[in-house]
């Protein structure tokens, strides 16, 4: 019996059959407004592959593909919120994660200082 495996609701971002506002795009990574904000500047940064469903798996799999992430991080930041930023993975449920396509939380300020949460 075939599997059928539903595509992450990332990748219906990345195919366009779900609309976001696309900060960023390249061949390997997307970066767009999360609907649901939790800072001035709320982003989320995606390597487009559905392959790895968090930071744990893409890091050992895929180190350089994680490194373009982070610069491309830098990137958005110098031009959305001054070079600065807060970069949240969730990794499992218990912390918060319910989109299992690898993805980074890029937080922008100004955030409250010596908090990590709301
Ligand atoms: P997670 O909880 O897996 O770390 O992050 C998933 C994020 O996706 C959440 O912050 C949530 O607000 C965001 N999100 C859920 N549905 C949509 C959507 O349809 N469009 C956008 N742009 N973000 C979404």
């Amino acid at each position: 019996m075939a599997i059928t495996v539903e595509p992450s609701l990332f990748t219906r971002i990345i195919a366009r059959e779900i609309p976001a506002d696309i900060v960023f795009e390249n061949e390997r990574i997307i970066a767009f407004r999360d609907i649901a904000p939790k800072a001035p500047v709320h982003l989320l940064v995606v390597p487009k592959t559905a392959e790895f469903a968090n930071v744990t798996e893409l890091a050992a799999a895929a180190p350089a593909l994680l490194a373009e992430l982070v610069a491309i991080v830098q990137q958005l930041a110098d031009d959305h919120c001054g070079g600065q930023y807060r970069l949240v993975f969730n990794t499992g449920p218990l912390a918060g994660q319910t989109v299992f396509h690898v993805h980074a939380h890029l937080l922008g300020g100004p955030l409250p200082e010596g908090t990590l949460g709301q």
